[in-house]
């Protein structure tokens, strides 16, 4: 199909000049549907219409007029009768031809509408030339040009000459800027430099030797430049040169390849990013790196800005303008690498010859909202579709990733050792079981943990607290009848914010003033529970009052900037104590920090998803690896309830192969990714009764179609459920869930089509499909 698209382009200059050719656009809209539809496209619209521009076109109830995107083209007149569209919105193609095959594959794959995913690979900012400005410009004619022309001359008898061949001085002064200029000026510009006003200009216009035209011009600032000290290329060690002498080939070569590079914390894989990177861009290509939104510091931008020349961002948290600025130069071929999240994976980029990703395991390359798509997974897809190597990197990789490099799909490269034979850091385990009580106070600090703390700020180290909650108080409870305040939309306990002095839910927003008595029975003891960094931050400042502690959280975090000025504070020694979320705990190198301090390991290990070991291995890793960066060397402490819990003692002693081994197994044993593919579905509603109803409906649809499948083949996908979902209600809703469960993603994906389109959705019933879940709550 992309084949014909192809072709159906090009041949529409050949045919144009035939009247009797009638040309057909293909568009789809931002709707959840899977198919195309097909418009006439009229006279007036043919030199502007192409694959890859916005179109306006009557669509829906009434024929309102809608932007879609124009996804082929053809001469061949469909069997009924189309309406025409009413416009092109687009000058540019928005998408290469790689992207447009990039997001028909994602529709296929995640189920959801080609135009659904249009729209979001788009950025706004490119959609509506945010920070472009039409500016008139100026050039001389050429043609007009071969007529020798009286410059030197400026006799004031000259000046009354309108003959053909003498112009007035003024006039010739600014043709002669023209000529030399070699391209247009922008006409304020011009005026300027030629010290004129616009009379001579128009009077040239006028006579033929100089003409106007109109252009779109950038105006946006790069925020995210800074004064980059070009870091000279690192002789590498012999596991560095290792992994180099493996990947050196295959850059060289090109074509599809996926490497998949295991290296522990510190062991320099940034190293071997910037040197593929440079023998890229030593091609005349172009690189795009994605990393997580987290790790976009300007530390990890700046280190790509030193060594690779000309780097364009590309991340949401920049403005429209800004955004839509460095989009359209990576459109325009003018970055030599792209930086960005997950986003980054659709840069317009036209010469990709690599794709990095960097802490590849993360999470938030997950989107949570449609297309509910994976930025790693869709990057190794578009590594395909332009055949290209791409490069996967990781202290803990995904047990997916994992799991790819065993079977020969991605070629492992490790690095098993931190360079410089710096040691990994020493984790020593703290079992709060056995922790006295403070001076009867619950602290949230152990002695074993305060005073390391002492040791490490004496000796002039600095110390990193992990507390993967934010707030003061996580519940607010009454002890006499055993009321927990929650959410009044939600069902989760509300978390006391101290500073706002708010009651504040972490899923929706909801806040609430806090209550001194019980709102059941009216008690006034209710008591604030449970420990977030807000109480953490009191409670440090408290113990340590010569010291300076801030706190990382996204409440502390809000304003733009603050992020990178904590952090630099950091690097600098202003701050001793660093206390956050996991905010902190990803990809920073401060060499200084000699002790990371967990307070909480065992905060995600409870909840009710089959990834929870795994995310709590990965951040006790992520979290150890800031520690013993430079030369004094570090040690880390974890609190725990559990410190037998697999999870917990395996990443203490580093040991990934080990996790992975026991981990593998539990997966396999419980039908679970990555051995399995997973589908999870989730019917909602404000009416709990209509939500419960069709999820019922639901699943006998889905087990009737598994039972006449599996007349045919062996019954591979399995349901599990209907069930409410680990939150029941959430922001109002009443949720309930199941999963499909399937060995290949070609058998769950057959059974999702068979059904889909025969769903009709009760009133006020919404129902949403997750392929690849992440979120199972
Ligand atoms: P990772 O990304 O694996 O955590 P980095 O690439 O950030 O590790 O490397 C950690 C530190 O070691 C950086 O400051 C980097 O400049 C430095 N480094 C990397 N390779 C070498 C090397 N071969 N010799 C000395 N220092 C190195
Ligand atoms: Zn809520």
């Amino acid at each position: 199909m992309i084949q014909t698209m192809q072709r159906d382009l090009f041949s529409d200059e050949a045919v144009a000049s035939e009247q009797t050719a009638t040309q057909f656009a293909e568009v789809v809209f931002d709707r959840p549907l899977d198919h195309a539809f097909t418009y006439a496209v009229g006279a007036d619209l043919r030199d502007r219409i192409a694959v890859g521009k916005r179109v306006r076109a009557p669509f829906g109830r009434g024929d309102k007029a809608t932007v879609g995107y124009c996804v082929r083209l053809s001469e061949t007149p469909p069997a009924r009768q189309v309406k025409e569209l009413l416009g092109v919105v687009d000058d540019e193609v928005l998408l290469t031809e790689n992207l447009l095959r990039l997001t028909r594959w994602m529709a296929d794959y995640y189920l959801c509408g080609w135009g659904q995913v249009l729209n979001a690979v788009v950025p706004a900012g490119a959609r509506d030339k945010a920070g472009t400005r039409a500016l008139t410009f100026v050039e001389a004619v050429p043609e007009a040009g071969l007529k020798e022309l009286p410059t030197g001359e400026t006799s004031v008898a000259s000046q009354e000459t309108t003959g053909e061949t003498r112009i007035p001085p003024k006039q010739a002064a600014v043709l002669e800027l023209l000529r030399k200029a070699d391209k247009p000026i922008e006409q304020r510009q011009l005026m300027q430099q030629a010290r004129c006003g616009s009379g001579p200009i128009e009077a040239l216009v006028l006579k033929g030797l100089a003409r106007r035209v109109a252009r779109r011009v950038d105006r946006f600032v790069d925020s995210t430049h800074e004064e980059a000290a070009p870091a000279g290329p690192i002789t590498l060690n012999d596991d560095q040169l290792g992994v180099w002498n493996q990947l050196q080939p295959v850059l060289k070569q090109g074509g599809f390849h996926a490497f998949l590079l295991h290296g522990v914390t510190g062991s320099g894989k940034t190293e071997i990013y910037l040197r593929a990177i440079e023998e890229i861009i030593h091609q005349g290509k172009e690189a795009l790196v994605m990393v997580p939104e987290i790790s976009l510091t300007p530390q990890t931008i700046q280190r790509f800005r030193g060594r690779c020349g000309d780097v364009a961002v590309l991340h949401s948290h920049l403005g429209n303008a800004e955004r839509g600025g460095h989009w359209r130069r990576v459109a325009a071929g003018h970055a030599h690498v792209i930086v960005g999240a997950r986003s980054a994976v659709f840069a317009p980029a036209k010469r990709l010859g690599l794709i990095v990703i960097d802490e590849e395991h993360e999470n938030t390359f997950k989107q949570e909202t449609t297309p509910r798509y994976h930025g790693r997974d869709v990057a190794v897809m578009r590594a395909r579709l332009e055949n290209i190597p791409i490069l996967l990197g990781s202290a803990t990789p995904s047990l997916e990733s994992w799991h790819n490099a065993q079977r020969g799909q991605y070629t492992l490269l490790s690095l098993p050792q931190r360079v410089l034979d710096r040691p990994l850091p020493q984790v020593g385990l703290i079992d709060l079981r056995h922790e006295p009580p403070k001076r009867g106070r619950p602290s949230a600090i152990s002695d074993g943990l305060e005073h390391a703390m002492r040791q490490a700020l004496k000796d002039g180290g600095q110390v990193m607290l992990l507390l993967n909650r934010r707030g003061f108080s996580t519940h607010v409870h009454c002890p006499s009848c055993g009321h927990v305040e929650s959410c009044r939309f939600c069902d989760l306990a509300l978390t006391y914010h101290k500073e706002r002095d708010i009651l504040l839910c972490h899923y929706c927003g909801f806040e609430q003033e806090p209550q001194r008595n019980c709102p059941l029975c009216g008690q006034s003891a209710v008591r604030y529970q449970g420990l977030g960094t807000e109480k953490l931050q009191v409670e440090i400042e408290e113990r340590f009052p010569r010291q300076v502690v801030r706190r990382m959280d996204s409440d502390t975090m809000r304003k733009p900037g603050s992020h990178a000025r904590v952090l630099a504070a950091f690097r600098k020694g202003l701050i001793h104590i660093l206390l956050g979320t996991q905010m902190i705990a990803k990809g920073l190198d401060f060499p200084n920090v000699t002790l990371v301090g967990v307070v909480n390991a065992d905060m995600g290990l409870h909840v009710p998803d089959f990834r929870s070991s795994e995310r709590t291995f990965q951040l006790l890793s992520q979290v150890a690896g800031r520690a013993g960066r430079g030369p004094q060397g570090g040690r880390v402490l974890v609190q725990t309830f559990t410190p037998d819990h697999p999870c917990i003692a395996l990443a203490a002693t580093h040991d990934y192969a080990g996790f992975v081994a026991a981990e593998l197994a539990h997966r396999r044993q419980h039908n679970y990714p990555p051995y399995q593919r997973l589908a999870r579905l989730i019917v909602r509603s404000r009416d709990q009764q209509a939500a419960s109803a069709f999820a019922d409906q639901l699943a006998d649809i889905f087990q009737r179609t598994l039972q006449t499948l599996s007349a045919q083949t062996p019954p591979e996908v399995r349901m599990l459920g209907p069930a409410e979902a680990p939150v029941f209600r959430l922001k109002g809703y009443y949720r309930f869930h199941f999963q499909l469960q399937s060995p290949s993603a070609a058998l769950l994906h057959q059974v999702l089509r068979a059904v889909l389109p025969t769903l009709r959705m009760p009133a006020g019933v919404e129902f949403t499909l997750d392929v690849d879940p992440f979120n199972m709550l």
